[in-house]
């Protein structure tokens, strides 16, 4: 149980290194690893690692710092791994596909120079905007 007597979500499980996740970024307040079923190239979850707030609304409202630093987190995978160039998608209700009721963002990108033609989908499967 977490401090708000919520189970620990697997985000939060994935933070504490009880569930294993190729992690590419972390600070003392934000965690980003690699999606385990990726839509794209590049396909990172950045999350709190706090479970506090269940949305980006809720993250917004309650902690617009931590909310700047996790897009901070994105801009730099982003600048190391897609030329400064992303998508980032916050799924906001089950309605629109989200299944982790612990806010992240869905780092989308395609990979830097070199990627082979062809190699260039973004956001397909549940991420993509039908
Ligand atoms: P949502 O659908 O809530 O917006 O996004 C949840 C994301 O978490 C999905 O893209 C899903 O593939 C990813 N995910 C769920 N469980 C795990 C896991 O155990 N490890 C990793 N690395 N990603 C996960």
């Amino acid at each position: 149980m977490t401090s708000t007597g919520q189970e620990p979500s697997i985000f939060t499980r994935i933070a504490a290194r009880e569930i294993p996740a190729t992690i590419v970024a972390e600070t003392e307040r934000i965690i980003a690893f690699e999606d385990i079923a990726p839509q794209a190239p590049v396909h990172v979850v950045i999350t709190t690692k706090t479970q506090q707030y269940a949305n980006v609304v809720e993250l917004a409202g309650g902690d617009p710092g931590l909310m700047a630093e996790l897009v901070a987190v994105a801009a730099g995978i982003a600048a190391e791994r897609a030329n400064g160039q992303f998508r980032l998608v916050f799924n906001t209700g089950e309605a629109v596909g989200q299944t982790v009721f612990h806010v992240h963002a869905h780092l989308l990108a395609r990979t830097g120079p070199g990627t082979p033609a062809g190699d260039s989908s973004l956001g397909e499967g549940s991420l993509a905007f039908r």
